[in-house]
């Protein structure tokens, strides 16, 4: 196997949402097992690993309830009924389903380990590059780029800042013709309308909709950006009613779903946002107020790109 044949294993996959919802639990669990292969743990037992991936799919997944990832972990072990050859399950399998076909969490915290197997761990340990290339993919693919650096941070998977995929190109010359060839990530990551930006800035009068803040050093302004409210990787079309201008902390609090906009344009905080005096100055003390809305009526967040963001990404 080498990074090209592991990534079309991967990519077997279905994709990482059904229908306009959110399904990321499968390339969480991928990520966490790609984080655990770096640090050398190619096998990891179910009970150990259950926890941190709950809350992997807590704080990156969309806001369930419940969060179940024995479910990943065992369905990543086929695709159609055939085995995958990049994920492996040790342990007694025979009495982990139910009659519905449904893991017990149960049994599979007594007899189920899990991780990539020989074939795509030594894939992994060719070039850390390997690695980076395929965690940014997955990353690309669920979360928007504010959270990217987060999400690898929360599975231990290195990523310098200065770090690019295109870099990667020299390393594992094979990953950047995948790169430009999967027309999701590449949408998503990098042929996005250059326009969109300026755009929604322009709509906003460049300031951020939340705290009104618009910084600027000698005649550039800094520290502004253009929010999709629906994420471009999931469909968020780049027009100006899918957009929000927002200074960089309320826009990866806005991906983080710290917040949201209701349907009178006014400021949600989540009520699980910690409660200290910081958070409170940034995000509580707006609560409840209008945002700052365009200039163009017309241009307001769209009912429909909001819904979206209600129930994929804020955390009541
Ligand atoms: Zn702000």
């Amino acid at each position: 196997m080498n990074i090209q044949e592991l990534i079309g294993e991967i990519r077997l996959q279905p994709t990482w949402k059904s229908g306009g919802q959110r399904a990321p639990h499968k390339a969480l669990t991928i990520l966490f097992a790609l984080g655990r292969a770096l640090q050398g743990h190619r096998i990891i037992s179910y009970r150990v690993a259950e926890p941190e991936l709950k809350n992997l799919l807590d704080g990156f997944g969309p806001p369930r309830d419940l969060q179940h990832p024995e479910y990943p972990v065992w369905l990543l072990r086929q695709f159609r009924g055939a085995p995958t050859g990049f994920w492996q399950l040790e342990g007694d399998t025979s009495g982990v389903e139910d009659a519905s076909k449904n893991p017990r969490p149960a049994e599979m915290r007594e007899h189920i380990s899990f991780g990539l197997s020989e074939s795509a761990w030594r894939v992994i340990c060719e070039h850390s590059n390997n690695a980076r290339v395929l965690a940014m993919l997955l990353a690309a693919e669920i979360v928007p780029a504010t959270l990217h650096q987060s999400l690898l941070d929360a599975v231990g998977i290195d990523m310098p800042t200065d770090w690019s995929p295109f870099d990667a190109a020299s390393a594992a010359p094979d990953a950047p013709l995948l790169l430009v060839g999967r027309k999701r990530v590449s949408s998503a990551r990098f042929q996005r309308d250059p326009a969109f930006s300026r755009l929604v800035r322009d709509a906003y009068r460049s300031e951020c909709a939340v705290c009104s803040i618009a910084p600027k050093l000698g005649d550039e302004l800094f520290g502004l950006e253009a929010a999709h409210i629906r994420w471009v990787n999931h469909e968020g079309p780049d027009i100006i009613s899918n957009g929000l201008c927002l200074c960089r902390m309320h826009h990866v609090g806005f991906d983080k779903g710290a917040m949201k906009v209701d349907e009178q344009m006014r400021v949600r905080v989540s009520s699980r946002l910690d409660h200290s005096r910081p958070s409170d100055e940034m995000f509580r003390r707006f609560e409840g107020k209008e945002i700052r809305l365009p200039q163009n009526s017309t241009d307001n967040p769209h009912q429909t790109m909001l819904e979206w963001h209600w129930s994929e990404v804020f955390k009541p």
